[in-house]
Formats: C-alpha cells, sequence, structure tokens
C-alpha cells in the first residue's frame, strides 16, 4: 500500500509519529476543492509534543554521531525516495492544498535540489577548518567549526506545504540536527507523508525527522519543551507570537514570515515577458505564495503597454480543480474575505478594476477567486499596505523606475521582488537598493529555486536565512578553538609579565597601525 493510500484509510494516526501518542483529541483535513476528509490526525497535547522531542533528542545523538558521510547517504536515500515518488506526493498536495498537479511537480522538484545541495554542501560551509590566528595569537593554532544546535522545532504554514518547511528540515538536518515538524492544520497529511517517507526511507534513524500535528497549542508546545531552535514560517502576527512563547525559554529562533512583494518595469523592459513574469508571479498558487507579486510599478513609457499585456494574458487564466484549471480554489477559505476586503477597500478609493472585483463573478465558485487586476490603487490602501495572498495584483504608473523604488521600498514587509529592466547594470543597481531579502531581474521567484542562495526577509517579513551556506550555519553554533603550538618567552596573559611587556605591546601596535593614512 502506497503512503498515500494509507493516508486515504487514515484514522487517528497511521500518519507520522502520532499512532504512539495517546492523544485521542482528532481533527479532520478537507480538500478545498471538494470538502472531502483528507485524513484525520490527532491534536498533540504538550505532553505528546514532549515525548516527540525526547525521542529526537536521542535521535539527534544517533544522527551527529553518524558525521558527514553517514548523514549525506541517508538524506541521498530520502531525496531518492521523494523524487521516485513525486506523483503520488503531488496527488496528495493536489487534494490538500488544492494546487494543480503540475505546481505541486515543480515544489517538490525544488525541495528534491534543495536537499541535495544542502547534503552536498554541509561539510564544506560547517567543517572543521583552520583560521589565521593574528598576530597576537601566533603561537596558537586557531579552528573554527560549526555544530548541529540539537534539536529543532519546524512550524510550517500550508501554502507550498512541501518546499516551504524543507528549506529548514533539510538544512537543520544536513547540518546535523534532527527535526520536529509542525505542519499546518491545513495541510497535515502531507507533513505525515514527509516524516512517514524519512521513516522508510532512513529506518536506521527514523526519529530524526517526526511530526506532531494539530492547531496553534501544539506549535506553542512546540515552543516551550523546549527545542534548541524553533524555526518559523507563517503571517507577522503569528510569528510575534511564535516569538514571545519562545522567549519563555530563550528559545531563538528563524522567522520567515509574509510578503508585500514589487516588481518594477522600467521603460526599456521587455514589456511581454514582463507581464508574462508578473501574471505567474501574482496568480500562480491563487496568490497564496509569500514571494509572490502582489504590486507592479511600471513606468509612464510602458504602463499602457504592460497593462494591455497583463489584461490580455489573465483573461486565460482559470480557477478551478480540474487538470485544465490554471490554479486552484483557495486553501484557507478565510482568505477570501481578506482579498474580497482589499478589493473593495481599493475600489471605494477609487481604483480602477480591469478584471476581477467584488461582484459574483469575481468569486466563480465558492472558494475559488478571479485573476484580479487592480489600477492606479492609492497608497494608503490596504490592498497597497497589507499581504493580499489571494490572485491579485495592483499596477501603479510611476514617472520613471527610481519612482518606482521608492514606492516598492515604501512598506513594512521586505522579503523579496522583481525589477524588469534591458540595462544590466541599472537593473543589479536597483535591486541592490530594493530594500528585500531577495531579488530576480527579468524574472520572478528565481532565487527560491537556487539553492545556493539564502532564503529570508527583512522588516516584518522576517529575519534568519534558509537555503545555501547561511542556511545551513542557521541550525548551528559557531565553535571557536585554539591551541597553543609553543610558548612564547613573554606571555601577556600573565601575572607573572613583566613590567614593560604592555609599554612594548603599546609600541609595536603604534608601529603596526598607528601610521597616519
Ligand atoms: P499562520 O501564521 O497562520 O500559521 C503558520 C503556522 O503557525 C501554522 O502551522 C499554524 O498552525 C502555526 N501557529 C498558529 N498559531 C500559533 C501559535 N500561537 N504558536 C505556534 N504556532 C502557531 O500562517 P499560514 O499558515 O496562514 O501561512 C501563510 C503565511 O505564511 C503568509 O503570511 C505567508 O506570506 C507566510 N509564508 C512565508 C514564507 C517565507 O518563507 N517567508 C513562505 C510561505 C508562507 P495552524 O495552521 O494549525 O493554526
Amino acid at each position: 500500500m502506497s503512503l498515500a493510500e494509507q493516508l486515504d484509510s487514515v484514522d487517528a494516526g497511521t500518519a507520522g509519529t502520532v499512532d504512539r501518542h495517546s492523544t485521542t483529541e482528532t481533527f479532520e483535513s478537507t480538500a478545498p476543492a471538494t470538502g472531502a476528509v483528507v485524513g484525520v490526525f490527532p491534536v498533540h497535547d504538550a505532553a505528546a509534543v514532549a515525548e516527540t522531542v525526547a525521542r529526537a533528542r536521542t535521535a539527534a545523538e544517533q544522527w551527529a554521531a553518524l558525521g558527514w558521510d553517514g548523514r549525506k547517504q541517508r538524506l541521498a536515500a530520502y531525496r531518492g525516495y521523494l523524487a521516485r515518488r513525486m506523483h503520488e506526493l503531488s496527488d496528495l498536495v493536489h487534494r490538500e492544498n488544492g494546487k494543480p498537479h503540475a505546481d505541486a511537480i515543480l515544489e517538490i522538484a525544488l525541495t528534491v535540489d534543495h536537499l541535495a545541495w544542502a547534503a552536498g554542501h554541509a561539510r564544506k560551509a560547517l567543517g572543521p577548518r583552520k583560521v589565521p590566528s593574528g598576530m597576537l595569537a601566533a603561537n596558537h593554532a586557531a579552528y573554527l567549526e560549526y555544530q548541529p544546535l540539537g534539536v529543532i522545532g519546524v512550524i510550517g504554514p500550508w501554502n507550498y506545504p512541501v518546499f516551504t518547511p524543507m528549506g529548514s528540515i533539510a538544512y537543520a538536518l544536513a547540518a546535523g540536527n534532527a527535526v520536529v515538524f509542525k505542519p499546518s492544520e491545513h495541510t497535515p497529511a502531507v507533513g505525515a507523508w514527509l516524516a512517514a517517507a524519512w521513516r522508510a526511507a532512513v529506518p536506521d534513524v527514523p526519529d530524526a525527522f517526526q511530526v506532531v500535528t494539530g492547531f496553534g497549542s501544539t506549535g506553542a508546545a512546540l515552543c516551550r519543551v523546549p527545542v534548541d531552535k524553533l524555526a518559523f514560517t507563517g503571517s507577522a502576527a503569528t510569528g510575534k507570537k511564535v516569538m514571545a512563547t519562545c522567549a519563555e525559554t530563550l528559545t531563538p529562533v528563524l522567522m520567515e514570515l509574509g510578503g508585500k512583494d514589487a516588481m518594477i518595469v522600467d521603460d526599456d523592459a521587455d514589456v511581454a515577458a514582463a507581464a508574462d513574469a508578473a501574471v505567474w508571479g501574482a496568480m500562480s498558487n491563487g496568490g497564496q505564495t509569500c514571494i509572490g507579486i502582489e504590486r507592479i510599478y511600471a513606468t509612464e513609457a510602458v504602463y499602457d503597454r504592460f497593462v494591455a499585456e497583463v489584461t490580455a494574458q489573465v483573461s486565460s487564466l482559470r480557477p478551478g480543480s480540474d487538470g485544465e484549471a490554471t490554479y486552484g480554489p483557495m486553501t484557507m477559505a478565510s482568505q477570501i474575505d481578506v482579498v474580497r476586503r482589499h478589493v473593495a477597500d481599493a475600489a471605494a478609493a477609487g481604483a480602477r478594476v480591469v478584471t476581477g472585483g467584488t461582484d459574483a463573478d469575481a468569486f466563480p465558485a465558492e472558494g475559488y477567486v478571479a485573476p484580479t487586476v487592480l489600477l492606479d490603487v492609492p497608497d494608503d490602501s490596504s490592498a497597497i499596505t497589507e499581504e493580499t495572498f489571494g490572485p491579485t495584483l495592483t499596477i501603479t504608473r510611476v514617472r520613471d523606475a527610481e519612482e518606482g523604488l521608492q514606492r516598492a521600498n515604501a512598506t513594512s514587509y521586505g522579503l523579496a521582488g522583481a525589477i524588469f529592466s534591458g540595462s544590466k547594470d541599472k537593473a543589479m543597481d536597483l535591486a541592490r537598493r530594493m530594500r528585500s531579502g531577495m531579488t530576480s531581474i527579468n524574472s520572478v521567484l528565481t532565487f527560491a529555486s537556487v539553492p545556493a542562495l539564502p532564503f529570508g526577509g527583512v522588516g516584518d517579513s522576517g529575519f534568519g536565512r534558509i537555503h545555501g551556506e547561511d542556511g545551513l550555519k542557521e541550525f548551528t553554533r559557531a565553535k571557536a578553538i585554539t591551541r597553543q603550538r609553543y610558548a612564547l618567552p613573554v606571555n601577556l596573559m600573565s601575572f607573572g609579565r613583566p613590567e614593560k611587556a604592555a609599554d612594548a605591546l603599546a609600541r609595536v601596535m603604534g608601529m603596526v597601525h598607528g601610521s597616519k593614512r
């Protein structure tokens, strides 16, 4: 029986580690497209979470003891397991999250690539190395290494239920930690599948990656256990609660939060390509993408052509759950109210609604939102200031790219963004000055598919990084060691040092560093 089939027949707990606890309360995960039950999962209480983390502590020691090669080999087995079952997992993602199969496949493919990179680069990024010991400690050897923290708690959202949590899980495991993952209450089956796959692929250290399920209180219990670090991905509002809970136990946190990403379309941009990227960046996954494009600033020179291109392109999009649909239903029904409010606010403030809107056509069936394009929305409107997280985009006319950058940066968020420009130097300059953790030039979202690049935000979009060397180091502590190679006749860090030693040191420092330049 495949894992997906097992999940079909799931009761309180054939998935993940859930069957090992005595928790009796359960909850259902339902398909957003049909309302059908995808699985039934336990609500893990604080005792069950503590039990899971205790098992993870033992596993963390076994996992760390395997060394770089042992872990790399097992991470390869896990990656291979996922790669061979991409269709099975994408079917589950399609059912539980609602996104089209092809999008789920893309998400899993990116995850597999990140797993390969993290496992392949962990030793080089984190392993022991000698560093220069400097003038004052020339008789010592200096060593640096990055040691695992122990057990990492991961709390994830539902919008990319494989890719997003695995950005923390894969890098934490590759760095030598064990992981306990609490998936969103909207996608517990995907989380449980990922952990069950781990146990199948890595049977000798099955508890290095476990799942607990439930609601916010289960996540809060994971913060309080405590774990050695809590990697949170979700909204800024919940992120603040998680930080406050983690503060009780001084548990360090990684915060991957929401965004209000902007695209700037400059005078010499390829307008058709920019429109294609904008529509994908804003509407794919039903707009439920943390790094989705929500605001576009197009210069006067290209504005009319750009609006025409976007309007033409969105006319061929169709939300649905069939094989031909371009994007699926809203995974979380309550998000529709947010979209409706933002569109209504914008329209009331004088914005032009090109497609979508607030009437029945804009919501073609329960759970679905039509592609929505709003023009010249006032800067203080909620559609500009708050994360919408729906298949919407605003297009605003600006004098030039410089004004576009100023307005793009005028947000409390700072996750990512995009620049479309025909000039490499100008685009690079704008990208550097964009207040965001990531920017792609002449494409959207590309940075997420480059495993060597760090991923994370500034401001209300959070702090800390997943992916790349920074993402590996995020789950470690730097360890510094010195070893005296030979004793010097004069030891400055001894009460036995000669009286004149400090004066001699001051003279030497003056000669080496004191020259006026
Ligand atoms: P939420 O903030 O609502 O929830 C995120 C996770 O936190 C869920 O697992 C949730 O559990 C859990 N949670 C809720 N309350 C608490 C609590 N008090 N203590 C501990 N955990 C808690 O986000 P969504 O799931 O709605 O995801 C969408 C958000 O995630 C958007 O803002 C999006 O931009 C952001 N995001 C950011 C990404 C990034 O990398 N920067 C990537 C993807 C999404 P439960 O669901 O059971 O309530």
